[in-house]
Order: structure tokens, then sequence, then C-alpha cells
């Protein structure tokens, strides 16, 4: 079914008409309008003199009936429940002067890193509110939090890495989601346009879809690549190595040796190893009460068995020790379950324990491995789902459509960069705030 006739029927069913989301194009600043830092306390006025180095046009207070392309909500010093009525209600006068696709971006600390139960309770309560308020929000319009944990500043590295994401079209599809900074550590690009300048990345499943995608944004920041896919899908995998000026490797990932391979070939083709991004996955959907031994272990062998192989080939290798990055895509199926997906939710759901239980291996190396979980993606795949269902679960989220390939590609590039570095053990969401359990 066309695009166009689709739309058709849709406007006719009544469903919602997705507004153009603001996406990074290459040249372009990172956002334009004014941004507004709200909160009191050295950690917002050393945030906002961040930005002012960052040639951002930024204010302490609002001026009345002025459009805002961001609101920073500083709350890091939230010691109970009242504390949050004061800097969120000042925010609240300015919702109505956000242009359109602006961002609102709290920063606050992690409810983990406390035991004192007041502390964590307002702490706790910047979850609730930023989730809700993201879904208040309109005209492609986003809301995010950054947590503070561990020894993270509002002026660390990845916290201002993860604000100017999050503030940048990059993130044009990431709604309602939190990342938490763990530590100091990480490091902000020389150069913003190549942030991944001198890194070799492999990226598995590049042939078609989001890896594909992923090969091309990380192309963009400066990555030299190498891309792997399966021999049936070599022509394709030429092509795309071709466009990116990369390599490419025919290999099944759930071969035993596939960590070795990878390590090899870009070792003896580009001389180093730097990221990998673990991208192919299948699905083999049936209802559990129809499932075979085939559909669930070909998933699983693929989804999370390889991954997991690999990663232990990596750890173990002496060519894997300069701040190597990790990223593993898992799936919105794997937080909320999805009907008929018994198999690959347990498998994505996989990928979310194990990035957690890696992050300190890979640590010890200095390094960060992190998953990104999608929603609805207009790839191959979602192309597959029938017609009706299709157009409904495409708007089931708060910017009311399907995110793109590339949505996915520009979280995986910001996590694989230095100004990630100390972003480890984490999931972010693609998913434009599934409203479907999560
Ligand atoms: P896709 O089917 O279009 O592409 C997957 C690629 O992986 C293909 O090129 C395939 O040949 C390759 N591949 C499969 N098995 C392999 C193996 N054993 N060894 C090497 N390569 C192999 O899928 P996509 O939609 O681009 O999805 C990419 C990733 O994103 C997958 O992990 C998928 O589970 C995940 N994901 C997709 C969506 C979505 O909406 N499309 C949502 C959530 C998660």
């Amino acid at each position: 079914m066309s695009k166009g006739l689709g739309k058709d029927i849709a406007r006719k069913l009544g469903l919602p008409q997705p507004v153009v989301l603001r996406r990074h194009q290459r040249g372009q600043p990172l956002m334009t309008g004014p941004v507004l830092v709200q909160g009191a306390g050295s950690g917002a006025d050393e945030l906002a003199a961040a930005l002012l180095s960052w040639q951002l046009d930024v204010r302490r207070h609002a001026v009345p009936r002025e459009k805002l392309g961001a609101i920073i909500l500083v709350l890091d010093q939230l010691a109970r429940p009242e504390d949050l009525a004061k800097p969120v209600l000042t925010a609240a006068a300015s919702l109505r002067d956000l242009a359109p696709n602006a961002r609102v971006i709290t920063v606050s600390r992690s409810a983990g890193d406390t035991v004192d139960p007041a502390a964590a309770a307002a702490r706790q309560g910047v979850d609730g509110l930023l989730r809700s308020l993201a879904k208040e929000l309109r005209a492609g319009a986003t809301g995010n939090g950054i947590l503070l944990a561990g020894g993270a500043r509002t002026t660390s590295p990845s916290t201002l890495g993860a604000l100017g994401f999050f503030l940048s079209g990059r993130s044009a599809f990431v709604d309602g989601q939190f990342l938490t900074v763990g530590s100091a550590g990480g490091q902000l690009p020389a150069d913003a346009e190549k942030p991944l300048a001198g890194k070799v990345a492999v990226v598995t499943g590049a042939a078609r879809g989001i890896g594909a995608a992923i090969a091309r944004t990380l192309y963009r920041d400066g990555a030299t690549l190498v891309v792997v896919d399966i021999p049936a899908a070599g022509d394709h995998l030429a092509a795309v190595a071709n466009e990116v000026h990369g390599t490419a490797l025919q290999l099944d990932i759930s071969s035993p040796d596939a960590g070795q391979r990878i390590i090899d070939h870009a070792v003896e083709r580009h001389g180093r190893l730097d990221i990998v991004i673990h991208n192919a996955g299948i699905t083999r959907d049936k209802l559990l009460a129809n499932m075979d031994e085939d559909r669930w272990n070909s998933v699983i062998a693929v989804n999370i068995a390889a991954q997991l192989r690999i990663n232990e080939a990596l750890l173990a290798s002496e060519r894997f020790r300069s701040s190597p990055r990790i990223v593993s895509v898992a799936s919105t199926s794997g937080i909320a379950g999805n009907r008929g997906q018994t198999n690959y939710a347990a498998s994505k759901a996989g990928v979310m324990g194990m990035v957690r239980a890696t992050a300190p291996l890979i640590g010890t190396h200095g390094g960060s491995v992190n998953a990104v979980a999608p929603g609805f993606i207009e790839t191959e795949m979602t192309a597959k789902i029938p017609f009706a269902t299709r157009e409904v679960a495409r708007r089931l989220n708060s910017l009311q459509q399907g995110g793109h390939p590339g949505d996915v590609a520009e979280a995986v590039a910001f996590l694989a960069s230095d100004a990630a570095g100390g972003i480890s053990g984490e999931v972010l969401r693609v998913c434009g705030q599934n409203l479907v359990g999560a």
C-alpha cells in the first residue's frame, strides 16, 4: 500500500496526522531559539555558563511571550517533595512559549543514589513529572531527563554530552526518557561535526534497515566502518560498504568464531577496533501456545547468545582496550512485552540484562556498554505488519508517528562517542514515548 493512500485512509479514519520532526542535518546549529536555564544553585549557574560557551542564546529568566527553543530545568538540590513546587511551577509559566520542536530537559539526581526517603521521593518525583509533561507537549516538542549519579555533576562531560544530544535534532524520536550519567568520565569532542574521528566501528546486520542507517550515521560522524551481515545479504552489504567507504565482512554472527573474526578483520584492515554495534536481529513471531523449538532457538541464538559470545571475545582481546564502546540494539518489546513475541522479547530483555552486567567488566578497560531500545521504526521489518495494525501501531506514542532508522542511529552514535563515556549499563528508548506498557 502506498504511503499516500495510507495517509488518505488514516485521515478518513480520524487518526492523528503527525508533525514533521526537527532532525539533525550536517552543518546545522545544535538548535535555534533561546534556551531558558531554570533552577537555583551553583549547579544551574555552572551549567548555564557551559551552554553560553556553545554560543547558545542562554537566559536565566523568562521574557514573557518570547518563543523558546528549550527549557532546561535544573533540579539537582531536591531534599523533599515540597521542593519541586517552586522550580516546576516557574517553568510551567513558560510552557506556552515553547516553539515547535522545542525541548524540555530536566537535570536532577538519581533516586537510587540516596538512602534518605524524603530525598528519594523528591528525586523519583521528577520521573513521574517529566514523563507526564512529555505527554502534554505538542508540535514535535519533546521532554527528556538527565540523572546524575556517582561523581557526575551538572557540567561533567557526559552531562553536557547528553544535553547536547537531547537539545539537538539527533534526539527527534527520543521522548519521555531518562539517561543516567554515572561518572565524571567521558570527553567532549574536539570537532562537534566529527565526534567519531579516528575510530574504527563495526556494525552487525548493516546490509539494510536500522543497521545500514547506523553505518551511514557513524560514517557521517567521522568513523571508519566495518559492516557485517550474512553471506545471503552480500550484495546489499557491499553497496553499504561502498557508500560509507568502509569494508564488508560476510559473517553469521551466531557462528562460534564470530568475535575473533570481527577483531581480526578490523585490526588487519584498519589497524584498530574501538566500537562494536550489535544491531543484527531477527523475529520469528508466534503465540507461545504455537511456538516451536526452531522459532524459539533461532531468535535466542541470533539476538542474544551471539552478542554474549562476541562480547566475551572482545573483553578478552588486547585489541579492544582503548576507551572501547559497545552499543546493542534491544527493543521496547523487551520492556513492555508484545503479543506473539515471547521469544523476541525474552531475547531483547536479555540484551538489557547483559548490558547492565557487562558495564563493570568493560569499565575496567575504561570502556562503556549501553543499549538502545527502538519502538515502532519504519523499516522492512515493520512494513510487513498488516495495514490497519501498522497505521494504529505507528501512532501509539506521544509524537503520533513512527520513527526513522536514522533516529535509532543517532542514539547509537551518541552512545558510541567519547562524550558518552560517563554513561554505561543504560538502556535508552527511541520510541517517541510509546504509550503501551512503558
Ligand atoms: P532488518 O530485518 O531490516 O535488518 C536486520 C539485518 O540483520 C538484516 O540485514 C539481516 O540480514 C541481518 N542479520 C540477521 N541475522 C543475522 C546473522 N545471524 N548474522 C549477521 N547478520 C544477520 O531489521 P531492522 O528493522 O533494521 O532491525 C534492526 C535491529 O533493530 C534488530 O535487532 C531489531 O530487532 C531491532 N528493532 C527493530 C525495530 C523496528 O521497528 N524495525 C524495533 C525494535 C527493535
